[in-house]
């Protein structure tokens, strides 16, 4: 891999739901160590671009290159092992669980037991929430905690690229905070690139480096995120402004 290539490379894809062109030639990039944002209202085609990245639709045009391999075609499970991971919107952990055995789930393509400890009791530390409710069933946790729960195993996979779709939905603004938080903390600790996907672009920019701006499945606007923020189109239509 060259030192100047982006780590993610979206190309003009084009992703369809039957006839409907929900994505209409889509480009963005996010190199290794940044946090960048996709914001836009509903139906913009966030969830959608996330989907593309990940296998669960598939592009009819355009290229996705995940560190100068073309990826899509692969099945999510390829994906996933190339160490792209998703936490999809409405956190969907495995209610019956426990937080650890949730947590183990995040690991099992993994075959380094004893890293896999090292990891899970580092995640710990970083979620002592998670550390208390250790033994409780997942489905028995508050709407914040099952999200730093999806989070959580999410990291237990190791992943070099995460993709966070609507990480603040349906969370009270004080437990958004807490995981807008963590989302930088796990950038600069663990070193993780993150795409994030929100609604609530206000959170999103603050602790993005660089966003995207999606309507109606096109990028119409880039910039690095404290641009964005300034940007009286953004004010208007995303920051209530
Ligand atoms: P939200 O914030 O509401 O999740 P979004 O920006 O993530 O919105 P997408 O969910 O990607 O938007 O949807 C993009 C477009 O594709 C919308 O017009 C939506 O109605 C349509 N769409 C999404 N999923 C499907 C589906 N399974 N079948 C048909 N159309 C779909």
């Amino acid at each position: 891999m060259k030192v100047c290539e982006p780590m993610l490379k979206i190309d003009n894809i084009c992703s369809f739901y039957g006839n409907i062109e929900a994505l209409k030639g889509v480009s963005l990039q996010v190199a290794a160590g940044e946090v960048v944002t996709l914001i836009g209202a509903n139906g913009a085609g966030k969830s959608t671009t996330l989907m593309s990245i990940c296998g669960l639709v598939a592009p009819r045009r355009g290229t996705i290159l995940f560190e100068g391999r073309p990826i899509q075609g692969l099945a999510p499970h390829q994906i996933v092992a190339l160490g792209i991971v998703q936490v999809p919107e409405g956190r969907r952990i495995f209610p019956q669980l426990t937080v650890l055995e949730n947590l183990e789930m995040g690991a099992f393509l993994r075959q380094d037991t004893a890293e896999i400890k090292t990891d899970l009791d580092q995640l710990l530390d970083l979620f002592p929430i998670l550390a208390q409710r250790r033994r409780q069933p997942g489905g028995t946790l508050s709407g914040g905690e099952q999200q730093m729960l999806a989070i959580a195993r999410a990291l237990m996979a190791r992943p070099r690229l995460l993709l966070l779709d609507e990480p603040s939905l349906g969370l009270a603004p004080l437990v958004v905070r807490r995981i807008f938080d963590t989302i930088r903390q796990i950038n600069q600790e663990k070193r993780t690139t993150i795409l994030l996907v929100e609604q609530n672009a206000n959170l999103a920019l603050k602790v993005a480096h660089r966003g995207y701006v999606l309507e109606n499945g096109r990028i119409t606007l880039t910039a690095a995120a404290i641009d964005l923020v300034a940007d009286e189109r953004v004010r208007q239509a995303y920051l209530g402004m």
